[in-house]
């Protein structure tokens, strides 16, 4: 872990408001490193391993305040557990129906440019999640092997 990872850590940690505590940063801290968007579980394995002393509701706790910060944000999946990911540059989710794998796109794909549409609403976020196929689980449905 590069010094200048630590400090940018803490510093988004302040900028938000927040203090640092050794669990905040740990969450953080593996989310940036993790961008695989593990769950609630899987991160407090990680940070337990690091905290012994982590309690579930320690990390939950965490989790909650570092998404209600906007440093985290919460992705709803169909039918499948919340998962999490560190808020930094805007994208957008695609799920894959067959292998539950979670991806990155660019949240150019979607805009919202509708203005009629929330007419007397102010937007501050919108999360956008798009179902299919995984490009793997696309060429295994094409070409099945047998
Ligand atoms: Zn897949
Ligand atoms: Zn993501």
């Amino acid at each position: 872990m590069s010094i200048e990872t630590r400090s940018l850590i803490e510093q988004r940690l302040r900028e938000a408001g927040l203090k640092v505590t050794p669990q905040r940063y740990a969450v953080l801290d593996y989310l940036w490193r993790h961008r695989t968007h593990p769950t609630a579980d899987e991160i407090e394995a990680a940070v337990n391993y690091r905290f012994p002393c982590a309690s579930r509701a320690t990390v939950y706790n965490t989790l909650h305040a570092l998404r209600e910060a906007g440093l985290v944000q919460e992705i709803y999946v169909r039918g499948g557990v919340t998962r999490y990911d560190i808020r930094l540059e805007p994208h957008h989710h695609f799920v894959c129906r067959r292998c539950g794998r979670l991806e990155d796109i660019s949240a150019v794909v979607v805009q919202v440019e509708a203005p009629d549409l929330f007419a007397e609403r102010t937007v501050e976020s919108f999360d956008v999640v798009v179902h299919g196929l995984c490009a793997a689980c696309r060429r295994n449905e094409v070409e099945p092997s047998s």
